[in-house]
């Protein structure tokens, strides 16, 4: 198991590594007509993949499952009925937001 799987007691740690790793832009995936990219805003926040509604807090503080967003995206990403999801590839779920950023994460060269 990588240290993206790994459970953070402590949020200032986490949001300082997933920023890192994200450079401090949104990661929130932007579909366009053949490719799919990061939105690039300055990240403002840090977003649950798997919400810690559903997951429970400790399960949830994990690199893997967060993201860095904009206001924006740290809205649609925490309600996934919203209609912002719909900018996310199919199939339009928490797995799949999950998968898309951690090989983003990969191909940037960050062994999570
Ligand atoms: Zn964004």
């Amino acid at each position: 198991m990588s240290y993206g799987d790994d459970l953070y007691t402590d949020r200032s740690k986490l949001r300082a590594d997933v920023m890192e790793i994200a450079g401090g832009r949104c990661e929130h995936p932007i579909k366009g007509t053949t490719t799919t990219r990061k939105c690039g805003m300055p990240a403002l926040e840090l977003a649950h993949i798997e919400s810690i509604g559903m997951g429970g807090r400790a399960s949830a503080d994990r690199v893997n499952n967060v993201l860095a967003a904009c206001r924006r995206h740290a809205r649609s990403t925490d309600d996934l009925s919203s209609m912002e999801w719909e900018s996310v590839p199919p199939p339009h779920d928490q797995k799949a937001l999950a998968e898309w950023i951690r090989e983003v994460r990969m191909m940037e060269g960050w062994a999570v």
